[in-house]
This record gives C-alpha cells, structure tokens and sequence, in this order.
C-alpha cells in the first residue's frame, strides 16, 4: 500500500531516542534531556506580543506565497546589516520552516541520478531530503582532527558530471563547528550551486559566521527562526535564492504549501527588528553551558578533539566506551535516564560519538553529568 519511495527514508534517530524517554517516562520529569534540537527558552516576549497582536487585527489568511513584503524587507535589511550582503525582497521566499524550504530547493533542483554533496556527519534529514527529490547523496567524511571542515579537495573527489550542488551547514549540526571564510570561498569556486544552511547563525561563540552569499550569489541560502529566537514550534523560515530560480521555487510553493502562516510572519517581523538584547542573551547562556559542558565531558573520558563553537551541540567522540552509539545511547538513558544522540545518527562517520545538545539548564546539564559518570564507574566503563 505504502509507495517505496518512504523506504529509503530513514528514521530520525533523535526523535526515537526522545519517544522512548517519553515511554519510560510519561510524565516527563525524570529524564534530562540533552538529545533534542531545540532551545530550552521562551520565545522573546515581543514576539509573542506581535503575533497576539496580529491575530487581533485578524491577520490570520493566506499571504503572498512568497510571503509579506515587510517580513522579506526586514530579511533583507538583515542580511545587509549582518554580511553586507544586498538581496531584493523578490530573491526571498518564506516557508513554514527551513525543513520546508530545502524539500522545495531539492525538488527544484534534482533531476533523478543528480548527486548532492552532504558531509558526514551531517544533519540526519539532509540525505532523505535528497532522496525523495530522486537524487543521491553523496558523502564527504569529515574529521574531528581537522575540526570538522569540508574541504575543496576532499569535495573535489567526489565530484562527477551528476553533481548538484553541496549542501553545507555552518555552525552544524551536529559537530557545532563553523566552516573557515577561506573553505566556504573554495567551496563556492567548485562549479556546482551551494546550499548553505544558516539555520544556526546568531548562536556563534567565537569567531564570526559568514553567509555563503558574501562569497558568492550562485547559491542558496536557508535560514529559519527556530534556533535564533527560540521559535522552534512557529514553523517559520525562508530560503534565498538567484532570481532566476525563484519562479520555479514560488510554482512550487504555491501548489504544495500556499503560503506560511500570516501571524507568525508578523511576528517574525518583531524577531527581526527587535530582539537583539534577547538574542544576546541566549547566545551568553548556551556559550556559559558550552564552557561548563566540553571539559566535563572530557574529564569523564569523552574526546572532544575540536571544541564547538557554535549551535547547541558537542559531538564527542566516546569511542572509548562504545562502538555502536545507537545501543550505548538506550543503555544510558534506561540506566542513566539521559537522553543523548547516538552519533550514527548523522551518517557512518559518526558512528562511536555521541550528540550532547546544551539546550537545557545549567544544573539540569551539571546532574546529568553526574548521572552519566555514576553510570559510566557500575557499568566499569571508568574506575
Ligand atoms: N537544519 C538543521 C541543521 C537543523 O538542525 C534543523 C532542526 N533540527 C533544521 C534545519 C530544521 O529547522 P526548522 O525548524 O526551521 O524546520
């Protein structure tokens, strides 16, 4: 009955990892959760104050399919503001979530037996977006030792006359490394379209992030408000693009979505224009956590050969307790009642390592540490 295509789709680890918890515990006060992908915060109360606002002046229809004129100028302020970037609110469209975005860039683009180029690890969506498009993703290992960064020689081999496009994520998921100015410009000079997914700028901690616009314009950008301002459950994103792609991409978003969500566009507004002393806020809480985490992990015998700097994630190398991250992550959280992201997860190069997300309390992060180095000594992983 069901069509094969749902067959190459692969499950969502991170997702099975939090069912289980919610089985064990329904009543969701025992286990710590550090497996999931999304800000512990409140969404910043003026945005909450602008979409209450926008449904009582009953802005609650469909909008423009490439969503309101205010919100794409206020995205392309942004991008002028932040990278020095100028886009025209006509290379914008606004999707209910950056998820939505790449299924519209994939379909798009991809002709069937086209290859996207993905990094391993990657983001666990990233190959079943590719897939149901028709084409193949194409893995390109990346190392701890080399701090995670996709290099133009490495993508070099594993170009061919299929190729696409790459897909690179800065800050990642799930390494919350960024990718080097210098790489991300190599990157673009490859030949194929670059899909850069920026859903996790505005959580950088050291150094700067660019957009892959400040080196080239043959490329897309996805971004979101999910990660930034807390608004994981708004469905809010937009994809920006060349001109001339963004017909197609608007065809296609107008027969399969119509148009995202009218208040919540409002309400992106108000995330845009103004929330920065809450942004900045979150950014020194999660950075405080990131500082606190990283040497307790390693101190528990974790490798973390590259220190994230970005995003909510520490992907720590634990192959020193296990080889197969999958079953070590349902020990620890039946025995531990953590919840934690086998790295496998994110493609075979991260099997053995294990996805910490830091989107939680300092001291829910500080006990479940302490639960996990209690489990690590009875199970004899440590003395
Ligand atoms: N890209 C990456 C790298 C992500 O981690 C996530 C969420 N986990 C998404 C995209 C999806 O974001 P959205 O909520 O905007 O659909």
């Amino acid at each position: 009955m069901i069509a094969g295509r749902t067959q190459q789709i692969s499950p969502f680890l991170a997702m099975e990892v939090l069912e289980a918890a919610q089985e064990i515990d329904p009543t969701g006060t025992e286990v710590i959760h550090l497996e999931v992908g999304e800000p512990d915060f409140p969404t910043p109360e003026p945005i909450k104050d602008a979409a209450l606002r926008a449904i009582r002046e009953n802005r609650t229809r469909y909008t423009h399919s490439m969503g309101l004129l205010p919100l794409r100028e206020a995205i392309a302020e942004h991008f002028h503001r932040t990278y020095g970037v100028s886009i025209a609110p006509d290379q914008i469209l606004v999707t209910a979530g950056t998820s939505p975005a790449l299924l519209l860039i994939c379909l798009a683009l991809c002709e069937p037996g086209d290859e996207v180029i993905l990094t391993d690890p990657c983001y666990a969506c990233y190959p079943n977006f590719v897939r149901v498009a028709g084409a193949q993703p194409v893995f390109v290992p990346i190392y701890e030792e080399e701090g995670f960064q996709l290099t133009a020689e490495a993508v070099r081999r594993h170009l061919t006359p299929r190729t696409k496009a790459i897909l690179i994520n800065s800050p990642a998921n799930p390494t919350g490394t960024l990718l080097s100015p210098e790489h991300m410009a190599a990157l673009a000079e490859l030949g194929p379209i670059v899909i850069s997914d920026e859903i996790y700028h505005g959580l950088v901690y050291e150094g700067q992030e660019h957009s892959i616009l400040e080196f080239t314009d043959r490329a897309f950008v996805l971004n979101g408000f999910s990660k930034a301002y807390a608004m994981t459950g708004w469905r809010l994103g937009y994809v920006v693009g060349p001109r001339s792609a963004m017909r197609a991409l608007q065809t296609l978003h107008q027969n399969f979505f119509i148009s995202a969500n009218e208040f919540v566009q409002w309400a992106a507004v108000a995330a845009l224009r103004g929330c920065q002393e809450y942004q900045i806020q979150m950014r020194d809480t999660f950075n405080a956590r990131r500082r606190f985490l990283i040497p307790e992990l390693r101190r528990l015998g974790f490798g973390v050969a590259t220190e994230p700097t970005g995003a909510f994630y520490v992907l720590a190398n634990a192959r020193r307790f296990t080889t197969r991250s999958y079953e070590f992550a349902m020990e620890v959280l039946r025995e531990a009642k953590v919840g934690v992201t086998p790295g496998v997860d994110f493609g075979q190069n991260g099997e053995g390592y294990i996805r910490f997300s830091y989107a939680n309390s300092l001291e829910r992060i500080q006990q479940a540490l302490e639960r996990l180095e209690d489990f690590l000594r009875r199970t004899g992983r440590i003395s």
